[in-house]
Formats: C-alpha cells, structure tokens, sequence
C-alpha cells in the first residue's frame, strides 16, 4: 500500500521513498510512498522526476500507485520531485471549483453534478437548465471576494456515519477526508487543495453551454484567469486599433457594422437582380429567334463561378421563348443552362448529354441544370454539342 503524501502535505515538492516493485523493465515503479499526485476525481496527474527519470503518469491502482516513467529506475531508494509549476495550478482550480461551487450553491441553490479540469479550462456543471449574464457577474463578484478575504482551507479525516454539513453527501464509509473553506464549504474530497483563499488568485468566469438538462460553465483560475484576462485584453485592442475605436466602444461598433453590412449586401442582391433583368432584356432582344423563335444568350467568362451567373440566367428565362447557357474557365471549368417553359427545350437532358460527350459531371432539372468538366477543352467540346459555340461567344481556340 502507497502512502499518499500529498494527503497530509499537499505543499510536498521533493521527497524519498524506497522501491517496492517494479514492473515494464523498471519502467513502472511502485514507492512505499509518494508525493504524486495520481489522475483522480477529475484532477489531473502530477509530473516531475524519479531517480532522474522523467515521470510522464500517474495511476491510481486502488491500493498501490503506480509511476509510469520514461526510462527505466535502478536502485532501491529514489529521490522524487513533483513539478510545482503544475501541482500549483491544478489546486488553485481545484480549490476554486470547491469555492464556486459553493458560492453558486448559496447564491441561487444550484447543485454541482459534475465538474472537469482541463488543460485549458476547467468547467463546472450545475442542475439548470439556463444561467443568465447577470447569475455569472453575480457568481464571480462573490467568489472573487471570498478569495481575497483569504479564508483558511483545512482538511479533516471524519467517520462517514457522524459527518455534517457535507455539500453533497458521500457514499463513502469508514473515514472521509474532508475538505472545508471556513464558514463556506465542506466537501468530502482526495485532491490536492491550497492553504487558503488567498492562494486560488482570480477566478474567472467563461463561456455557458447548455449540455442536456445542465448549465456547463467554464472556468479559470490563478494565472490562467491572468492569461486569459490578457489574451482578451490583446484581442480587443487589436479590434480597437483596426476599427479606430477606444476598445470599450468595439461591442457596440462590430453590432452596428454587422447591421450595415447585411443591409448593404442585401441592397447588391437587389441591383444584381435588377442590373441582370436590364442585361438580359438587352442580350435576348440582340439575340436572333430560331425557326421555332426561340432566342439563345450565351455568357461565357474566364473566371468566376456559376452563382454568380445566376441572376442573368433566371432574368433571362423570365423572357418568353428564352434559352440561357452560361459558362466560366476558371478556377474550374463549368456550365449553366436554363430554359423559360415556352422554349420547348430540356435544360436537364441537353446538359447531360453535352456532359456525357465531354468526360464531365452534372444535371438539373429541365428549366436549370448546371454541371463541371476536367478542362477548358472540355468545356469547348460541352458547349459546341448544344450548339452554343455557334452563337455570340464561341469556343475558344485549342
Ligand atoms: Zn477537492
């Protein structure tokens, strides 16, 4: 059985131990004890050193714990060192989600369900269904005072059976380590926590997803809340910088441009739609009527795309007695053909069979179809079979 020193000592960054077992060619090691701290109740493992080799996990095997290292331990008694840098920070968010929890609980009667510390984020799930802007400032105003009233965090060992004023009842028996914020908080709990509040440094609210029936709040604390308060701070002085605005004005300018921008997008659509109307009356009544009089406009540009074809071809159909083949080069060639219900033409089957003749991919329906083609020359040959080379445009040269 390991002892677990991290559960009397949680500030415990070096200590020696004597080698009970080894397995994976001493890759595995097993310590009569052991700072580190094993992947459990959501926290993350510790890394560092043992006996100069590099610890990459730790495993909670129930009795015994078990360092996986990167290369293989000799000898019989170890030196061990955790790194602090990234103990400190997983009980600075562990003693911030024992904190949180808490204050949430007091302030609106939420219940923690289920919490998980990330890399980057950790994230606290509580049994409601929607959390409010307002219920987050409120819930990070309160945890930020309490943490710099710098309220003592003990840890006690108490008999299941007589325990009080748990947060959540344990399902333990026997002994429970519990783990208390004074006047606030009483959890029973295996992690590592700080000595006080003081310790957690900010705490900072992040994004809200709702996951089933729960509200998923993200969280940081410590240095990561300073991170990320500077990462934000940086991206809004550059969203300033770019719209020329103090950066608490950005907010409001991004809504208002957003709001300008859809109205001057739908402003083009309307003058494309009434410029192809104007251009495709021009080009119908230039185009000569076949024996059946029916008048073919062909459009055929070197780049663009097929979409941007459309308004001219739909303008062009609305004519009577109207046939419209549109075709752009690049970046990959392709083909547009619609017909108006009077011309007696199938846009669809004509299109096919070009398509079929020149190696390409497509169809539609018999008043639009459009369709792809491998090459240019392709294009060429899909045009010259519904006869659209012959009329205004041509095929270019091979
Ligand atoms: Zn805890």
């Amino acid at each position: 059985m390991t002892t677990r020193l991290y559960y009397s000592d949680s500030y415990l960054t070096e200590f020696d131990a004597r080698v009970v077992d080894r397995a994976d060619d001493g890759r595995r090691v097993y310590l009569d004890r052991t700072a580190f701290y094993p992947t459990s109740g959501g926290q993350p493992n510790d890394t560092g050193s043992l006996g100069g080799a590099a610890v990459r996990d730790v495993i909670d095997e129930g009795e015994r714990i078990a360092h996986v290292l990167d290369a293989p331990l000799r000898g019989d008694t170890v030196w061990g060192r955790i790194d602090w840098r990234r103990r400190f920070d997983h009980m600075q968010q562990h003693t911030g989600q024992h904190l949180l929890s808490a204050v949430v609980a007091d302030l609106f009667g939420w219940e923690t369900v289920s919490v998980h510390f990330g890399a980057d984020v950790s994230t606290l799930d509580v049994n409601v269904p929607q959390v409010t802007a307002d219920e987050v400032a409120q819930a990070e105003r309160r945890a930020n005072e309490i943490v710099f009233e710098n309220r003592p965090v003990a840890v006690s060992y108490e008999d299941a059976a007589s325990a009080s004023g748990l947060r959540k009842a344990s399902a333990r028996e026997g002994t429970l380590r519990i783990v208390s914020i004074e006047h606030l908080d009483r959890s029973a709990c295996g992690g590592t926590h700080v000595r006080a509040t003081g310790e957690i440094g900010p705490i900072l609210i992040g994004r809200i997803d709702k996951v089933r029936q729960s509200a998923r709040l993200e969280f940081v604390c410590g240095m990561r809340a300073v991170g990320r308060a500077r990462a934000d701070h940086d991206a809004v002085s550059r969203l300033a910088q770019v719209l020329s605005a103090a950066p608490n004005e950005v907010g409001d300018l991004v809504v208002r441009q957003s709001t300008r921008l859809k109205e001057a997008e739908s402003r083009v659509r309307q003058l494309e739609t009434e410029l192809a109307a104007h251009v495709a009356r021009e080009r119908y009544e230039a185009a000569e009527p076949d024996a059946a009089g029916v008048r073919r406009v062909v459009e055929r540009r070197t780049s663009g795309s097929l979409d941007e074809l459309r308004p001219l071809a739909l303008a062009t159909i609305s004519l009577p007695r109207a046939v419209f083949v549109g075709a752009v080069d690049a970046p990959a060639p392709a083909v547009l053909v619609a017909a108006s219900e009077d011309s007696g033409f199938d846009a669809g089957s004509a299109l096919r069979a070009a398509l079929a003749d020149a190696g390409g991919r497509g169809g539609g329906s018999a008043r639009l179809a459009q369709g792809t083609l491998p090459s240019p020359a392709a294009l060429d040959r899909a045009l010259a079979a519904m006869g659209a080379d012959s009329l205004g445009l041509g095929a270019r040269a091979p």
